[in-house]
């Protein structure tokens, strides 16, 4: 690394870029031996129905810790096994991972949570609704309980094929949503012309980290509404978040203040109870 460092004195590879370049190919080095020894897990993030005031499902998210780099996080690893394509076996692992849990949740305490699941670009092939199918049919679960995250960028390419996995994908009768809503580049004529069921407003939103977030928030559950979209509010860390989500008329929210990420052994210790009680809504007369 020292080396590399001084043959590349120059304006154009600085010493920060090579750190990012050894990170990466060290990174790319460990994933493939993760992959091999499955060294992988699953964490279970709560979506809550406001409504009912009750637990709707989970979002599986994965989590890789690793021996010699301890955690490495998935905003960090899911891009760099998108490059490689790796993310296809991967993929593979994490659905089949997520709908076994799901599967021994509705046996073991008779529980019909709905579990979504992110997709990357590169599994959206034909053979994707024949695998899901699969594993459905082996496990046993209704294809209403399962569900498929995919974020705006991902249809940014070969529209079409997307499309037509997607339409492969809605006909067994899963729901697809979008994630990270609001951040992409998604144009709202495609939220019709996609079998999309529900959208997931960015959590960025929701904690104010934009100029208009209010408005913004506002304004996507409005046309959701319009246009018979569910929407989930993500990343709620506090209840005063939580009540105005609630006034804004939103059906699910998500975040660290209703429930983080945890192993499927925690939420069974919980009870699947949620962090906090949902409060009682108050909403603005007119
Ligand atoms: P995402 O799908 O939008 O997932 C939401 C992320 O926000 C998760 O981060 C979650 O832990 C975090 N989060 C949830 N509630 C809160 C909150 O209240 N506050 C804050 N600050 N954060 C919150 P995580 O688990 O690190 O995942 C990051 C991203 O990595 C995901 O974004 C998704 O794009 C990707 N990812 C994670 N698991 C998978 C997977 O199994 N497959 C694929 N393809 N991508 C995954
Ligand atoms: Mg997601
Ligand atoms: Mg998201
Ligand atoms: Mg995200």
């Amino acid at each position: 690394r020292a080396k590399l460092r001084g043959r590349n004195r120059s304006h154009h590879f600085s010493p920060d870029m090579a750190d990012a370049l050894y990170r990466k190919m060290t990174l790319r080095h460990h994933l493939t031996l993760a992959l091999e020894a499955e060294a992988f897990e699953l964490y279970y993030q709560p979506i809550v129905d406001m409504n009912s005031k009750s637990l709707k499902g989970f979002e599986a998210l994965i989590r890789w810790h690793d021996e010699e780099l301890g955690q490495v996080s998935p905003g960090e690893f899911i891009p760099l096994a998108e490059e490689t394509g790796q993310i296809v076996p991967l993929g593979k692992w994490i659905l089949k991972t997520a709908c076994k849990q799901l599967a021994q949740w509705r046996v073991k305490y008779g529980k019909a949570f709905i579990m979504s699941v992110n997709l990357s670009r590169a599994q959206l092939q034909s053979s994707l609704a024949p695998t899901i199918e699969g594993l459905l049919k082996q496990y046993q679960i209704p294809s209403s309980q399962l569900a498929l995250e995919l974020t705006e960028s991902t249809m940014l390419q070969e529209y079409d094929e997307a499309k037509q996995c997607l339409d492969d994908l809605a006909s067994l009768g899963l729901e697809l949503y979008l994630d990270d809503f609001g951040t992409g580049y998604s144009s709202l004529s495609q939220l019709q012309d996609l079998p999309i069921s529900t959208v997931k407003l960015d959590q960025s939103f929701v904690q104010g980290e934009h100029k208009g977030s209010q408005a913004i928030i506002e304004a996507t559950q409005a046309i959701c509404e319009k246009l018979a979209l569910k929407v989930v509010a993500e990343g709620v860390e506090t209840e005063t978040q939580l009540r105005y989500l609630q006034q804004c008329g939103f059906d699910f929210c998500q975040g660290y203040y209703l429930g983080r990420p945890l192993p499927a052994h925690e939420h069974e210790e919980r009870n699947f109870s949620l962090l906090n009680d949902i409060p009682e809504v108050s909403h603005a007369a007119g």
